[in-house]
């Protein structure tokens, strides 16, 4: 084809974009028929005790089954939700099958200290009006704790209307829900303005997990991490752990806690309901 160039230099006519754009439009009613058809699924990956191995919750991550293109990750999907505001109809689904989830997995886990039950936020679920609503709507449809719920939100999401973010935080907190930085260190947090954030745990991206031993700089911005969140008393999770070298080093920086693939990968709903009942520690290494 002959890309026909206009005024502003750009392509008006460009068979390659057409393509794309018609891929979104598909991908876009897809995703509106997809709730209804209940093709979405909630994996669950533990999140594990570094002192003890012991499981001290899940992270819920959002899978779409489609019938024809098979599982599809969030990351391929949750862009577009989140530009088309689907993510807040699939969002509170989300939160509402991990909570009743989490209901039913109680009786298989050991109280103390207890299983939590994490579900990420986007900035546009984290921005809207009913947030609150939705939260307490999925906590007492289902029985949980409020205590015994997370929610992840990113940086960017928090910083973005930093006196927003500070109003939601302080209500997940008188309601007794805990809340986590996500992917910690990617984005631009303010250490001075982390301080005022009413946050219960950091996680430490798994961008600088992945240096841990080999690389000095990710070794150090880990350390760093880990001490700065428990002067601020906050807990640390460190995310993508995939080596028993890495779980080393994050236990002699006296990091709390572990995610990642060297522990388990995110599993369906019935896989990990059997590792519940199985109740053994995931690291061999006590
Ligand atoms: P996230 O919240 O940082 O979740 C962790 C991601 O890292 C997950 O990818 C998980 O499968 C992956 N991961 C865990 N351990 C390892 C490891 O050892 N190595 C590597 N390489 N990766 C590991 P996933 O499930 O594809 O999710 C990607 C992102 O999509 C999430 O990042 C989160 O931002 C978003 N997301 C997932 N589920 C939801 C949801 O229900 N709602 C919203 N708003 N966002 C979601
Ligand atoms: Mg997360
Ligand atoms: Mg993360
Ligand atoms: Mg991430």
């Amino acid at each position: 084809y002959k890309a026909k160039k206009g005024k502003l230099g750009y392509a008006l006519y460009d068979p390659s974009m057409h393509a794309e754009v018609l891929e979104r439009l598909r991908l876009e009613n897809d995703m509106r028929r997809a709730l209804e058809e209940e093709e979405f699924e909630v994996h669950y990956q533990p999140k594990v005790q570094l002192t003890t191995g012991a499981m001290t919750g899940v992270e819920a991550l959002v899978r779409w089954r489609h019938p024809e293109r098979g599982m599809i990750s969030p990351g391929q999907f949750i862009p577009l939700a989140e530009d088309t505001g689907l993510i807040v109809p699939i969002g509170m689904w989300v939160l509402e099958t991990a909570c009743r989830q989490a209901k039913e997995w109680e009786a298989l886990h050991p109280d103390s200290p207890p299983l939590m039950m994490a579900v990420n936020l986007s900035a546009r679920q984290f921005r809207h009006p009913s947030l609150m609503e939705d939260i307490l709507a999925a906590l007492q449809r289902s029985g949980l704790e409020p205590h015994k719920l997370q929610l992840e939100v990113t940086e960017s999401v928090v910083m973005d209307n930093s006196e927003h973010a500070i109003g939601v935080l302080r209500e997940l907190r008188k309601l007794g829900v805990k809340s986590a930085m996500d992917d910690f260190g990617t984005g631009y947090s303010s250490l001075g303005y982390l301080k005022t954030l009413p946050l219960s745990n950091l996680k430490v991206d798994r961008s600088f997990v992945k240096g841990l031993g080999d690389n000095a700089e990710d070794s150090a911005i880990v350390r760093l991490v880990v001490d700065l969140a428990h002067t601020l008393g906050l807990k640390v999770t460190a995310e993508g752990v995939e080596t028993a070298e890495q779980v080393a080093h994050l236990k002699e920086m006296g990091c709390d806690l572990g995610q990642g693939f060297y522990f388990s990968r995110p599993l369906a709903s019935e896989a990990m309901t059997e590792l519940l009942e199985a109740g053994v520690p995931l690291s061999g290494t006590v």
